[in-house]
């Protein structure tokens, strides 16, 4: 199933819902950052839930969502643009654990105990920041309580990974059904007892269901109107002028300081793992012009 992201609107429109497929987009960061099973389903997770609150993001507008607990993977932040392309890291991508009680992937003793910070600027007016504390490490119980928190709706949220023996990702998605204010607790009850029946999202994916599926399969019964589908892909708009402008950044002296005592400099992007090989030659071209700056 290809990536793609859903948004829609429920029960008369009192309930918003989004759903997502990026089973191709947590493939390529679990490629790029090599990452066991359990930091690639907390990253994968992350990534889904980054995107599903990218709901209202417009031309230069973003989304960062960072997770920071206490746990063995220490951080985890992801990045969404307005035009879906999503990219993230975990800042101990090889950090694994044994398998939990229910013989789960550990997610939530691997993220541990810290915030969830979410900063978004949907591209006109002001950005918005907010966080809570993480409540399981879990990432969907933490993205419902910051919604609960921070926009005040009632939510579910469910995000999952399916990763396989092979260590490669087999499914990763997500869907959240956002109570807008105003919704009658008749909805919360009936939304309740369907979410009794349904499978887990990374199972429905596996099994190949689509975004529009996912909503399916929570809501069934309830009349949904689909808004909007989108691609929805990996990307890290790094490149070497964005770095070159990073290395400038640092000023002469330090820059100085590198070309003799290095010769060179190799700048890695935290977001996808590009090596960037900057000369001899080329940190001189780059002191000569903040020089002239
Ligand atoms: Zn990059």
């Amino acid at each position: 199933m290809a990536d793609e992201i859903v948004r829609s609107l429920a029960y008369d429109g009192q309930v918003r819902v989004s759903s997502i497929v990026c089973t191709e987009a947590v493939e390529e960061a679990r490629r790029r950052h090599q990452c066991s099973p359990t930091a690639i389903a907390a990253l994968g997770r992350s990534m889904a839930s980054t995107l599903l609150l990218s709901w209202g993001l417009k031309g230069e507008g973003s989304i960062t969502m960072r997770v920071f607990g206490d746990g063995p993977l220490g951080g985890i932040i992801c990045t969404a643009d307005a035009d879906y392309h999503v990219r993230g890291y975990v800042q101990e991508p090889q950090a694994e654990l044994p398998l939990n009680a229910l013989g789960k992937l550990d997610v939530g003793g691997a993220v541990g105990q810290g915030e969830l910070y979410v900063a978004k600027d949907i591209g006109v007016g002001e950005p918005y920041m907010g966080s809570v504390p993480l409540v399981t490490g879990e990432i969907g119980d933490d993205v419902a309580s910051y919604l609960m928190t921070s926009e005040q709706t009632p939510s579910v949220v469910a995000v999952g990974v399916l990763v396989d023996t092979d260590y490669h990702v087999r499914a990763a998605g997500g869907i959240i059904i956002q109570a807008l204010p105003g919704a009658g607790d008749d909805i919360l009850d009936d939304l309740e007892e369907k979410l009794l029946h349904v499978r887990p999202v990374s199972t429905l994916i596996d099994e190949g269901a689509d975004a529009k599926e996912i909503i399916a399969q929570y809501l069934q019964g309830v009349d949904v109107q689909y808004l909007e589908t989108h691609e929805v892909s990996w990307r890290c708009n790094c490149d070497r002028e964005r770095i070159a402008a990073l290395l400038k950044g640092l000023g002469k002296e330090e820059l100085e300081d590198i070309r003799e005592k290095e010769g060179h400099s190799e700048v890695i992007c935290h977001f996808c793992n590009e090596r960037y090989l900057f000369t001899d030659e080329e940190l001189t071209a780059l002191i000569e012009e903040l020089a002239q700056e």
